[in-house]
């Protein structure tokens, strides 16, 4: 909390840490790739590494740089509106899914948001624009799902699902979403979490994101990891191949009370 007589927020060190390393995260697209401030969800990593004296490196990759799947730990994709998908989604299959495909292979985080998560699946489909008919933009398919722009109003709102990433039990993760893509899993892709309020996947599956071992795909906005910082630090630790528990715990009062309000905007 800010000192009251300084209005300053104290510095929150966490304990002298054992762990000494560097998290890598490449932003994927950050110019084109970036609605709902996906930026907060890059700043709220590098703080919580920097917190507890974990580097950090960020360095971006957009239209027609190759990606080296070995140079990062963490990868992210935020959101994007239908026009920048299919700018990014022709690149991202060209010059991109090897390397990601490496990574992933190999336990480095991947993490899409929205317009992210739809371009992590196999494809999404949308109506031409200007004309009768539609168009599919093809994804990298390293989630097994599939994204159809149907008629119907866009999915928006505050929404709360339930994730079981670990043998931790179920946690809640809250954000906002707002897509007009309804995302459907193939037979064997497991979601990321259940809906407890809002949209999710498609509006009516119950289901929310998808999920394939360190691959995550989510509709949250929020931006997401600002208002769920325990999931931020269980992508830091699986980035850097560590149990979730290794990280030495912040002071997070003001995180848990921001975490709490994005439930209860949501309703849980
Ligand atoms: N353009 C996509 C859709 O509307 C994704 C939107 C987003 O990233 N918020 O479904």
């Amino acid at each position: 909390m800010p000192d009251p007589a300084t209005g300053q927020t104290p510095a929150k060190l966490a304990p002298p840490s054992p762990l000494v390393g560097v998290l890598r995260v490449c932003a994927l697209y950050p110019d084109l790739m970036n609605i709902y401030a996906d930026r907060g969800n890059l700043i709220v990593l590098e703080r919580r590494c920097a917190w507890r004296g974990i580097g950090f490196q960020l360095s971006s990759s957009g239209l027609g740089e190759r990606l080296d799947g070995d140079a990062h730990d963490l990868f992210y994709i935020g959101g994007g509106q239908d026009r920048d998908q299919r700018l990014c989604a022709q690149d991202l299959v060209a010059t991109k899914r090897d390397g990601l495909e490496a990574a992933a292979a190999r336990g480095a985080v991947v993490l899409g948001v929205c317009g992210g998560y739809q371009l992590l699946g196999r494809s999404y489909t949308l109506p031409l624009r200007g004309r009768s008919g539609e168009e599919e933009i093809p994804g990298v398919g390293l989630l097994d799902v599939h994204t159809v722009r149907e008629d119907g109003p866009r999915l928006i709102g505050n929404v709360a699902i339930e994730v079981s990433l670990d043998e931790d039990g179920p946690r809640v993760l809250a954000g906002f979403e707002n897509h007009g893509g309804r995302t459907y899993l193939g037979a064997g892709q497991q979601p990321l979490g259940r809906v407890l309020k809002g949209h999710g996947n498609d509006g009516h599956s119950g289901m929310e994101g998808a999920r394939s071992a360190n691959t995550i795909g989510t509709y949250l906005h929020g931006p997401l990891l600002p208002k769920n910082v325990w999931f931020a630090d269980w992508l830091i630790a699986r980035a850097l191949g560590l149990q979730a528990g290794a990280l030495a715990p912040l002071e997070d009062a003001i995180e848990r009370e921001t975490h709490l309000s994005a439930r209860r905007a949501a309703g849980v």
